[in-house]
């Protein structure tokens, strides 16, 4: 497999698309080459099987363009950072060896997506040592960039504009009939799929691309210094 300019995790199938599908959908323009990684199934949602969120993702993956999803099937709701789930994840940042890698932010309200942001860096870090062997050989990417699904709970680092792929991030959130507001769908309603959040989709991009000028932006977040050059195709 071709090595990736972005990687970007997800604790659940739907976490990229909610935080950064913008992001990816401009980097797959600019010509980079994405992949996307869900560290579990989403099996203990309260709407949605395995084999329908699977199917969501892969509709989601190919509106997006990435060349990659792939799903490491760690237990929904029992993310944590421990060595056996930081193998899963080094394994993959060695296979793609990625430029940028794209992660949960911590403080999150959902425990997974605070708890998978530590998973991600500290994987990161230990993927740069020689004495653990795995099938690829040690890669650490120098560009951790994280995001939120939901809602921002601390000022961002960056602000960028997807004024150009907004209509795509909302087509590839619709690929998840099970998850969001879908009057067509049979189940018990949850804090993602009301009508309400729907809306929150759309006022949360409007919003940052307000503090910019643009009409959409997405939000990310470093917590250490970064190589800047990776990122210069999304700004
Ligand atoms: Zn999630």
């Amino acid at each position: 497999m071709n090595e990736l300019d972005i990687l970007a995790f997800g604790a659940h199938p739907d976490d990229v698309e909610l935080g950064i599908a913008g992001i990816i959908s401009k980097a797959v323009q600019k010509g980079l080459k994405v992949g996307i990684i869900d560290l579990t199934q989403g099996e203990m949602s309260t709407r949605g099987t395995i084999e329908e969120r699977k199917k969501e993702a892969e509709e989601a993956s190919n509106i997006l363009g990435t060349m990659v999803r792939e799903n490491l099937c760690l237990k929904d709701s029992e993310i944590q950072n421990t060595p056996e789930q930081r193998i899963s994840v080094i394994k993959v940042i060695r296979k793609y060896r990625p430029k940028i890698i794209l992660g949960t932010m911590f403080d999150d309200r959902h425990p997974d997506h605070h708890n998978a942001h530590f998973l991600i860096k500290e994987a990161n870090y230990f993927s740069g040592l020689y004495k653990i062997e795995t099938e690829h050989k040690p890669y650490r990417c120098q560009t951790l960039l994280f995001y939120y699904p939901y809602y921002e709970v601390k000022p961002p680092t960056f602000i960028i504009d997807i004024s150009e792929s907004f209509d795509i991030k909302i087509n590839a959130l619709q690929a998840y009939r099970s998850q969001f507001f879908n009057p067509n769908y049979f189940g018990n309603q949850t804090f993602i799929s009301s009508e309400r959040f729907w809306h929150s989709v759309r006022d949360r991009c409007a919003y940052w691309g307000g503090k910019i000028n643009t009409s959409y932006a997405e939000t990310v977040y470093t917590i250490e210094p970064v190589n800047l050059t990776p990122l210069i195709p999304l700004g």
